[in-house]
């Protein structure tokens, strides 16, 4: 596995495979675990080459959040990706990605402030200027990003759209605990309390997921269903329960296909995301 640093490297690795060898392209801030994987195997399965990007990207982190101590392994993570049969590795440092001038970013109006955007100011921003900055470098065939963070999949696909970018979206599945947790880098942070707790937000969506199941389409009773299910559970604070149509983010009235319901709680100081949607046939997935 190549391991490369440099941008212009990078984009010129990217630019040398033959026009036959599709690129896929996963990025990443670290601190991989199976949800990772999945996305990477997803690739391999389809990609000829697959490159993955390690980037804790500064400017998607406000001036309160976990920055400076968001976790980096990075010889555990180089590990892993060699496992996984990774081509490439691009571990740039900020300065590469944002150099001394640079004032270009990428701004996704309205659809940036909502749900999680709407606590999160600027973080869609960052989000979708380090995302081109990416697509831009390697300009795969295929860019692989997580259902678990369905805001970020949203404005991402608005992104690829907006500015024409030749490349093919895919969102892979959410990759859960055996007890419904969605793993994520942030579950590190958890004591074994708060670990307990947030398993409410998956059994608050499962919840809801089983009313819908059942014939309910009104969301109003829907999200009350849920609610019930946090308020049962005092170690977690709820920041937002939400049914959304998963493309706009905007709130509906009535479950269907194409509904999202998302959720963002704290645990602890640790704040975990999670969501379910119902696809185009009209199935619950969580
Ligand atoms: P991150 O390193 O947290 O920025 O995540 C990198 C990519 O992995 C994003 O596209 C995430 O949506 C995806 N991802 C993170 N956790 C999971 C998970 N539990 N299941 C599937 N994809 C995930």
């Amino acid at each position: 596995m190549e391991i490369i640093a440099d941008p212009y490297q990078f984009q010129a690795w990217c630019a040398s495979l033959d026009g036959a060898q599709a690129l896929g392209f996963v990025p990443t801030m670290g601190a991989l675990h199976a949800g990772h994987a999945a996305l990477i195997r997803a690739s391999r399965r389809r990609d000829e080459r697959t490159a993955v990007s390690i980037f804790v990207n500064p400017t998607q982190f406000g001036p309160s959040e976990d920055f400076t101590r968001y976790p980096r392994p990075l010889e555990q993570d180089l590990a892993l990706l060699g496992n996984e049969g990774v081509a490439v590795a691009f571990t740039p440092a900020a300065e590469a990605m944002y150099p001394a001038g640079d004032s270009v970013q990428v701004e996704v109006g309205e659809l940036g402030e909502r749900l999680c955007g709407a606590s999160r100011p600027g973080h869609f921003r960052g989000v979708a200027t380090v995302v081109a900055k990416l697509l831009q470098l390697a300009q795969p065939a295929r860019a692989y990003f997580g259902q678990k963070d369905a805001v970020q999949a949203a404005i991402v696909r608005r992104l690829i759209d907006s500015l024409f970018l030749p490349v093919e979206l895919v969102v892979c599945p959410i990759v859960r605990e055996r007890d419904g947790l969605a793993l994520s880098s942030r579950n590190t942070y958890l004591n074994p309390e708060q670990r307990e707790a947030a398993k409410v937000l998956s059994r608050a969506l499962r919840t809801m997921g089983e009313a819908y199941d059942a014939g309910e389409r009104e969301t109003a009773a829907l999200l009350l269903i849920g609610r019930d299910v946090f308020a049962s559970e005092p170690g977690a604070r709820l920041e937002y329960l939400a049914a959304v149509d998963a493309a706009t983010l905007l709130p509906v009235a009535a479950a269907g296909p194409g509904t999202l319901f998302a959720v963002a709680a704290f645990c602890g100081p640790t704040r975990l995301i999670d969501n379910a949607h119902i696809d185009h046939n009209g199935v619950y997935l969580l």
